[in-house]
């Protein structure tokens, strides 16, 4: 599995690193390719050459691509959901969750092939007319973060090929083997070679080849803000400079008012911030809650919390699966600590556990009676740690949940049409939710946000032809 795939080939890379289990670090699920400069620009090379002929590829044989890997990711999904969850903690569920939804992106995405639309008009000029457009950008580098493997690396691949562009893939390091399984599956598909291309390696250096290289039209990155800021200052200083799409954290607010249905807000409030380990960047990890339920919410969220299996993401019964690695699990544990030194009070959790099986396990971390300017209610932790915010009223929750750097999700809860409309007019985010958890969305809606959250044209969707393709408009004058 030590390879990478380059030009239509499955081709051997120089070096590689060990894929380890988080929920039992004595699993190595495998050996993945550590690609080096060279590999990567093969890569590039090998996509700037499919270019020419794929921009002018029939959009029958993408759809019928694009059709056929959804149609074999859905078929596999208990395998690869499998694979997804031993390498990236969540729970089997989940993990087969995501890859139906990577599944369900590629079908979508097969359809829009068929009905990419331009526009014509009339001329303000006599016997012209204008025809607006839009024609692929070029070769767009994937860089794509750990905690979905596969769903995130579909909704950039399925577009950016459904619109006629060719792919260099890099995939996070800690989850090469959904990465490695779902560029099998598009080589099977019958895509052209150099079309779509596979390197495997480190941020530092396949990310960066990618950043650097001239032949590279377009980023779409994934991942935290200070990477997104690399990201963004290589785009401009490159010749010419690269369009861009960022994705990066969250620090979600899920309010929750006095007449909000418990049961409801309960779950909103624990499946948003800890299900996935709480390792996603729309997890709901500021809860903003007044006064008349507070305490109510609180007993109530803390006994859930008692009820839920921390285990191996594989084992059936498991709620909450390992957080990814060392690293990840040092950084949630340093925010707990420094939420008691901030005085904020750990109602439940954030205890390192022990299994069956050696591995990165954390109860879900509650904290309570924590301001809004404590840096964890301001910084994102990405781990299984959410804070309990009290307000007065709902203006002042309003104003909490706006007063953030983050901009991606917000949710409510609420029996109040009243609330909850002022609400979804007023949130600063990107995604607002209704008696629903801030993370979970649909496949076939954008996805994106606001502020320090994202940068540039919106993911998902058919508002994803706006970063994948590049507009153009012909005047033509019939000569009369
Ligand atoms: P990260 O920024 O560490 O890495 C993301 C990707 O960037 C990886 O593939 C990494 O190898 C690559 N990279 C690292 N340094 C690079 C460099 N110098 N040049 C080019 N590429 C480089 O993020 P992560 O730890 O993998 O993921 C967690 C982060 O992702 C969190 O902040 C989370 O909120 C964010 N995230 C955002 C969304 C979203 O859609 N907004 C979705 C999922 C995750």
């Amino acid at each position: 599995m030590n390879r990478n795939y380059i030009a239509g080939e499955w081709v051997a890379s120089a070096a590689g690193a060990a894929n380890i289990n988080p929920s039992n670090t004595n699993d190595v699920v495998g050996d993945f390719a550590r690609a080096s400069v060279g590999e990567a620009e093969a890569a590039i090379a090998a996509a700037y050459d499919a270019f020419p002929a794929w921009s002018r590829s029939g959009i029958q044989q993408r759809h019928d691509i694009l059709k056929k890997i959804g149609d074999e990711i859905i078929a596999r999904k208990d395998e690869l959901g499998h694979l997804l969850s031993r390498e990236e903690g969540k729970t089997l569920p989940e993990g087969i969750g995501e890859v139906t939804r990577a599944g369900q992106i590629f079908q979508f995405f097969a359809g829009e092939t068929l009905r990419l639309a331009g526009d014509k008009l009339a001329s303000v000029r006599p016997n012209v007319d204008v025809e607006i457009t839009r024609e692929p950008i070029g070769v767009v580098g994937l860089i794509t973060p750990w905690n979905f493997p596969i769903a995130i690396p579909a909704w950039k691949i399925a577009p950016a090929l459904a619109y006629g562009n060719c792919v260099v893939f890099k995939p996070a390091e800690l989850v090469p083997g959904s990465a490695h399984a779902l560029a099998e599956i598009i080589a099977r598909a019958g895509v052209p070679a150099g079309v779509f291309n596979l390197v495997m390696g480190k941020g530092s250096v396949v990310g960066e080849a990618l950043l650097k290289s001239p032949k590279i039209a377009a980023i779409s990155f994934t991942g935290s803000v200070a990477t997104g800021r690399k990201v963004a200052q290589a785009c401009i200083e490159s010749n010419p400079m690269k369009k861009m799409q960022l994705e990066m954290g969250g620090k979600n607010p899920m309010v929750v008012l006095d007449d909000a249905d418990m049961k409801v807000a309960v779950e909103c409030a624990v499946n948003g911030a800890f299900f996935s380990t709480g390792q996603r960047c729309t997890a709901s990890s500021r809860l903003i809650v007044t006064d008349g339920i507070h305490d109510r919410f609180v007993d109530a969220v803390t006994e859930r919390l008692k009820g839920l299996v921390v285990d191996d993401a594989l084992k059936a019964g498991t709620h909450i699966g390992p957080v990814v690695d060392q690293s990840q699990l040092d950084q949630d544990l340093s925010y707990v600590r420094l939420g008691r030194e901030e005085g904020a009070k750990l109602a439940f959790g954030g205890e390192l556990l022990n299994r069956a099986t050696p591995g990165f396990y954390l109860s879900p971390a509650l904290f309570t009676d924590v301001d809004n300017g404590m840096r964890i209610a301001r910084e994102e932790i990405f781990g299984p740690v959410a804070t309990v915010t009290r307000v007065k009223s709902y203006d002042e929750a309003l104003s909490a949940a706006n007063d953030t750097p983050f901009g991606l999700s917000a949710g409510i809860c609420t029996t109040s049409l009243k609330y909850a409309s002022h609400f979804k007019r007023n949130s600063e985010a990107g995604m607002v939710m209704v008696n629903l958890p801030t993370a979970g969305v649909d496949y076939h809606v954008p996805f994106g946000g606001r502020k320090g959250s994202s940068y540039g044209p919106r993911e998902q969707g058919r508002y994803a032809e706006e970063f994948y393709t590049t507009v153009k408009t012909a005047y033509s004058f019939d000569g009369a």
